[in-house]
């Protein structure tokens, strides 16, 4: 049987605090894999408490890391990839996102678009993601439902269409109406939650909705509701599946307002497995043997082994427990004997996966973010960035015999995929590459944890770096030779330039025309 059309792979963007916590317990307490509120947070403390590097994170009150969580609802399977919120992991942020079909975007009513949202967004329409928006807390005082359209459709130039409309926010809050079942979530008991009873009417001429709510209310809506059908987009599935137009739920993920309704709207509208990019050609999860690439690697989840999972996306075929793929780079196919499942309580062998799915493949290092794994090893996915480092620092080691510890270190941590290492020309000293200030912290912290390195950060002269390539191998020996000084190899032996600043990198690329500086690369 084909289940490809039976799975729906999302992530939840969001500013830090939006909710994003909140909308993801809701949405696997009502997809029926939890039971009691407050368990994604507990699972995160056992998880913390089993790692101590993730000690961080206790202490930040942040999620550095982030996981995969699969629930069963009406003959679906869900894959929701948890994406780190807080800003400065961003890349890791940006890689999950390379593996889903769709996203939810959580916007706070009282707070709109945030600096955040409007980042990985971006990184959605680079790849079409289409989106649905998830208007939160509107149990809250919050900004009037047209001037949060308003911001949406300017800031992110997309066509939106609202769903449903609050009636009215904060202490005047009396529910949620559903545009296009015309049914009212309304709030109940001393808790003001919704407790899963929508009341259907005849729209919105229905004497029983004038019984329900206030005469007041029941204005505004009309008129509001009215305005709103008229000034926006009608939805239309196709320009959603696009990445061209979001259809916007509003409600309150702490209230249960819009839950369920965000869950049946990724069932009706969002796509299975689409296509991915690759190299010949773009991979259709029709394509009958197995592919698929890895966009996350979590080293030493348990100090006591050196494992890592390797976190794999299926693209194509019938993955099969055993089964050999081969991964791009390395050459020998591997055997894979025990791949993960993730579900919100447990994690179980998984005898079988299909596209769209995710599974753990635990490894000692062989695999590598951006690796493409393949039966038939004659296909490449492309489009998993590396981004140039914005922080870049000097490793100076406290005890000089630990060299090899460091080295090692540093490797495992840049396979990661979070840290970058530099190897300079000139020199001994590493130079390490973060896109955020926090990476920093996490590292130093490792090196003493896991790898009892005790090591210090000098600041580099440099500020940035950039990937070079030049058409003509000439061309690229030149600057190189005459840029020795500014030169290093990443991990993978490919020549990087380092500068002071970005204003550099323009200086020296207008001077070498034949010679590329990428800010990101590809793997
Ligand atoms: P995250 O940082 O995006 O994961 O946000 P959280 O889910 O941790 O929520 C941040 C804060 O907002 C918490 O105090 C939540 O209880 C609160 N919150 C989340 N959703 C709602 C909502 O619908 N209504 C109200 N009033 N508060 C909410």
């Amino acid at each position: 049987m084909n289940h490809t059309s039976d799975r729906r792979t999302f992530a939840i963007i969001s500013h830090p605090d939006a909710g994003k916590t909140t909308l993801t317990e809701k949405l696997l307490y009502f997809g029926g894999a939890i039971h009691l509120a407050g368990e994604v947070k507990a699972r995160g403390q056992n998880r913390r408490a089993r790692s101590d590097w993730m000690k961080i994170e206790q202490q930040r009150g942040i999620s550095v890391t982030s996981s995969v969580m699969t629930f069963e609802k009406d003959g679906l399977t869900f894959n929701l990839l948890d994406t780190p919120g807080h800003e400065d992991f961003s890349e890791d942020t940006y890689r999950t996102l390379t593996a889903v079909d769709s996203a939810v975007m959580v916007i706070d009513a009282a707070r709109g678009i945030e600096a955040q949202t409007r980042k990985l967004f971006e990184v959605c329409r680079l790849r079409s993601v289409p989106i649905i928006t998830f208007v939160n807390k509107v149990d809250r005082e919050g900004r009037p439902p047209f001037e949060l359209l308003d911001e949406i459709a300017d800031m992110l130039q997309l066509d939106v269409c609202p769903m449903s409309w609050p009636v009215g926010m904060g202490s005047d809050f009396e529910g949620v109406y559903d545009l296009h079942a015309n049914t009212l979530s309304q709030p109940e008991g001393p808790s003001r939650e919704f407790m899963g009873r929508a009341i259907p009417f005849d729209g919105m001429d229905d004497p029983k909705l004038a019984a329900t709510i206030t005469s007041a209310g029941l204005a505004t809506l009309k008129d509001e509701s009215e305005l709103a059908m008229g000034g926006y987009a009608s939805f239309d599935v196709e320009a959603y599946r696009a990445g061209d137009l979001t259809p916007v739920y509003f409600g309150s993920a702490l209230k249960d307002f819009g839950v369920a309704e965000l869950i049946a709207a990724l069932g009706q509208h969002a796509p299975g497995p689409r296509p991915q990019p690759a190299e010949p050609a773009a991979v259709t999860p029709e394509r009958p043997d197995v592919t698929g690439f890895i966009f996350k690697v979590q080293a030493n989840m348990d100090p006591n082994h050196r494992d890592r999972i390797a976190f794999m996306r299926l693209c194509s075929g019938t993955f099969k427990r055993g089964m050999k793929l081969t991964p791009t780079g390395h050459g020998k196919p591997i055997a894979i004997h025990s791949p993960i499942l993730f579900f919100a309580q447990n994690r179980e062998l998984a005898d079988e996966a299909f596209p769209g799915d995710i599974i753990g493949i635990p490894n000692h290092g062989t695999l590598r973010v951006g690796d493409t794994m393949s039966e038939r090893a004659d296909v490449r996915f492309t489009g998993l960035p590396n981004f140039a480092p914005e922080i870049l620092r000097r490793v100076a080691l406290k005890d000089p015999t630990k060299t090899k510890q460091l080295r090692k270190a540093l490797d495992d941590m840049a396979e990661e995929g979070v840290t970058q290492v530099f190897y300079p020309e000139i020199g001994s000293n590493l130079i390490i590459g973060v896109v955020g200030q926090l990476q920093l912290e996490v590292l130093l912290s490792r090196l003493d944890a896991e790898y009892k390195v005790d090591a210090g950060l000098e600041m580099a002269p440099y500020d940035t770096a950039r990937w070079v390539s030049a058409e003509d191998p000439a061309d690229l020996k030149a600057f190189m030779d005459l840029n020795r000084s500014s030169m290093a190899k990443d991990r993978d032996a490919n020549p990087v330039y380092m500068a002071k600043t970005a204003w550099d990198v323009g200086y020296v690329s207008d001077r070498y025309p034949k010679v590329k500086f990428a800010a990101t690369r590809e793997r």
